[in-house]
């Protein structure tokens, strides 16, 4: 019985709670995984491992885990009970639950279905379809009265009576009985299947035991079975007390009852076998049990009474009955009301156990991937060390031959410029005239033209084609070997950073400075003058010293050039043949004081030796000669002489800065190349510093994925053991259930 502890109906509220308890978590679990799959979703630092149709589909599966949720809640066990009118529908269920809770008896017959179920407050009320008005009935007779009012005639139409869980055992087990019209008073059977009897789990016909079973009541369990397949029906012959009044016949007509039944169930609608068929029809008095059981309820025996004979073995078949119909009620409503949700929930995990599983996989290709990437990058960075290191010490090499060269062939371009210095002196025109200012700004424009003339020729020479060796820098070291270093963007920028061709060198010879002593010497020198012969042939160091011994009284004449302190002096061994005159009439005269008498004795002797004529010849000869020289010592000739004299000296100082600007142009390249070098070396730089942090991005990415990783295989793991486990033990225990 219902008030028995060990009721079959437990089985479905445990089942319910455990299915329920299964879905929370379920719910909890599949919310965690959707929050996780977002997160991941919308990670701007990893690499998408999942998709929007993934993250889309676990939503999905948590609205509806949800809705399944709510759906198990309101599960419940459904009887329906059929039969004609009269025969003790309404009987049999207020005998059931204990309690006169429908009207019963003639003239409560309804069209409607009624449908009791429990509540869980204290008050009993009526609930009619399309409406939430709740109708308080306070007793069965209200009920009646109620249900007999016009609205609620309706045929087909629901009457659900909301009876207190607390009066009654059997409601608190989520069972919902519902009680038909007479199906011999209505036509619209299909209807009723479908509005009240595709989710039944047992079907009980109450049959009467005066009567054998109609055709209307056949009929109708025929159009059930075509609808449901299987379904659980229960035979009641009610009204079984009759039978007491004539006993001598009581076994024959039980047998007839039994036999018809059985072929009915067995035979015609097939849903038992032969074997039990017998457990499934009942010969019971529903009248008796109800009465018995209200006494019992206030206290009195329940056999009290006038009650027929035999009332204990009809009240012992009653529970039977009760027995049988809630152990197949339980089973059954646990199969057909949690199979398919048990088989939906294990179908959502089986699928998010596979998106989880590809987040696995995923998350496992890109940590691989970063660790190759790491691995690279410091292979990488390794090599750019290497290389570095032979690339600096194979330029530094190349960068000393380089300049070595550069040295040897700017020396010799500069000392083959100086040889053919007096061709770019002779390039040089303007204006000339002795006088000190013009002379001053000819010498200017003469050193700058000497300084242009230089330098473009050196560079002439130094920039020339390979194919003229002596004079070509050679082209600074290759940066091909440095390339795979750089950045990508830097790489195709490496030729503009290195010139390929050679570079212009500076050549800064300071030639005003340099020659800035330059004294020139324009004055009339007759070339067989005293000085002149002295001078040829005792050299213009005799003829300076002679110079100075004997005319020491004679002031030197001022330069016409600024002198420069920092220059060695000149020498100042040339002087005017106006001078030189002078000193020679004067030595001539202290001479004639001294030896004229020797003089007067040496003429005469050499008089009277070649004669007169001679002397004046070669008087007039030597005259003439000095008239000519004199004549032709024009402007021209004195450009030239200073020309001449300028090249000599610049020359001379040339020669001395060969080997200083040899040093200079090297080191200008060495300067150049070894920028450029350090300016690839710097790009290099960036690139090993973009490689470290990169590596360092790398290994915090690592990091992360590790942890997305062990989440992702957690949760997978997680989800294979809930589906195992959990449905697999639920799924034992409806099986269980089943086989009891
Ligand atoms: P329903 O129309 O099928 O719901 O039938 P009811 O439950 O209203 O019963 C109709 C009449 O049959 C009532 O007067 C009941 O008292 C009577 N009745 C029901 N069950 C039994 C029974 O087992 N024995 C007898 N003798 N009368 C019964």
């Amino acid at each position: 019985m219902a008030e028995v502890n060990a009721s079959p109906l437990k089985h479905f509220v445990t089942a319910k709670k455990k299915i329920n308890g299964i879905f929370e978590q379920l719910g909890a679990y599949i919310k965690e995984s959707s929050s996780f799959l977002e997160e991941t979703y919308k990670s701007d630092e990893l690499d998408p491992v999942t998709t929007e149709e993934q993250v889309q589909e676990v939503r999905g599966y948590l609205a509806k885990v949800a809705g399944i949720g709510e759906v198990l809640a309101r599960r419940h066990m459904k009887v329906v009970f059929f039969g004609r009118t009269s025969n003790g529908k309404s009987s049999v269920i207020n005998a059931m639950l204990c309690d006169k809770v429908l009207p019963s008896g003639i003239g409560h017959t309804t069209n409607c279905f009624l449908r009791v179920e429990g509540t869980d407050g204290n008050e009993s009320f009526l609930l009619t379809e399309g409406s939430e008005e709740r109708k308080s009935i306070k007793t069965v007779n209200q009920l009646a009265h109620a249900l007999h009012q016009d609205e609620l005639l309706d045929a087909g139409s629901l009457v659900c009576v909301m009876w207190p869980k607390a009066k009654c055992a059997l409601l608190r087990d989520d069972l919902v009985l519902v009680d038909s019209p007479g199906i011999d008073v209505t036509t619209e059977l299909d209807s009723w299947i479908d509005k009240f009897c595709l989710d039944a789990d047992v079907f009980v016909l109450v049959a009467n035991s005066e009567s054998t079973l109609m055709q209307t009541e056949k009929f109708f369990f025929h159009k059930v079975n075509e609808r449901l397949s299987s379904p659980n029906i229960f035979i009641l012959n009610n009204r079984w007390d009759a039978s007491a009044s004539e006993p001598e016949y009581m076994e024959e007509v039980r047998r007839q009852h039994m036999d018809r039944c059985s072929s009915f169930l067995v035979d015609e609608l097939g849903v038992v076998d032969r074997a039990q068929a017998s457990d499934r029809i009942f010969f019971v008095s529903a009248k008796e049990v109800l009465q018995a059981r209200i006494q019992k309820a206030q206290g009195m025996p329940e056999a009290g009474g006038a009650l027929a004979e035999g009332f204990q073995a009809r009240m012992f078949e009653f529970q039977n009955f009760e027995r049988r119909f809630e152990e197949c009620i339980s089973q059954s409503a646990v199969k057909t009301k949690f199979e398919q949700h048990t088989v939906r929930a294990k179908q959502i995990s089986e699928a998010l156990r596979l998106i989880m599983d590809s987040v696995h996989v995923a998350t496992q290709e890109q940590r691989i991937h970063c660790m190759e990437t790491r691995e690279d990058r410091q292979d990488r960075m390794e090599f750019i060390d290497k290389q570095l290191d032979l690339l600096s010490m194979d330029c530094k090499a190349k960068i000393k031959k380089i300049t070595e060269e550069v040295e040897r062939q700017v020396s010799n371009a500069m000392a083959e410029e100086i040889r053919r210095l007096y061709v770019l002196v002779d390039d040089f025109h303007m204006d000339f005239h002795p006088s000190p200012v013009v002379l001053k700004v000819y010498k200017n424009e003469l050193h700058r033209h000497i300084e242009e003339g230089l330098g473009r020729n050196m560079s002439e020479r130094c920039s020339a084609e390979d194919n003229q060796p002596p004079l070509s820098v050679p082209p600074p070291p290759s940066p091909e070997g440095l390339k795979p270093l750089l950045p990508a963007p830097v790489r195709e920028q490496v030729d503009k950073l290195v010139p390929r061709q050679c570079f212009s060198l500076s050549y800064d010879l300071a030639c005003d400075k340099l020659c800035s002593d330059f004294q020139e010497d324009i004055g009339f020198h007759f070339s067989i003058g005293w000085t002149m012969l002295v001078n040829r042939f005792l050299g213009p160091k005799n003829t300076r010293l002679m110079s100075s011994l004997s005319l020491r009284q004679v002031p030197r004449p001022l330069a016409l050039t600024p002198v420069s302190t920092s220059m060695p002096p000149f020498p100042q061994g040339s002087m005017t043949q106006e001078e030189l005159m002078v000193s020679m009439v004067t030595g001539l005269a202290s001479l004639t004081s001294r030896t004229s008498m020797g003089i007067i004795v040496v003429g005469g002797v050499i008089w009277k030796a070649v004669g007169w004529r001679l002397i004046a010849l070669s008087v007039g000869m030597y005259g003439l000669m000095y008239v000519y020289e004199r004549l032709t010592w024009t402007t021209k000739a004195k450009e030239r002489a200073f020309k001449r004299q300028f090249v000599e000296y610049a020359s001379e100082k040339l020669q001395l800065i060969v080997s200083y600007t040899g040093s200079n142009c090297s080191h200008q390249v060495q300067q150049e190349l070894a920028g450029s070098f350090a300016g690839l070396c710097q790009q290099v730089d960036v690139t090993r510093q973009n490689l470290e942090e990169e590596i360092k991005e790398l290994i915090i990415l690592i990091e992360k994925e590790n942890i997305m990783f062990r989440c992702s295989v957690e949760r997978t793991t997680c989800t294979v053991r809930f589906v195992k486990e959990k449905f697999t033990r639920h799924q034992s225990h409806y099986q269980s259930a089943i086989e009891r």
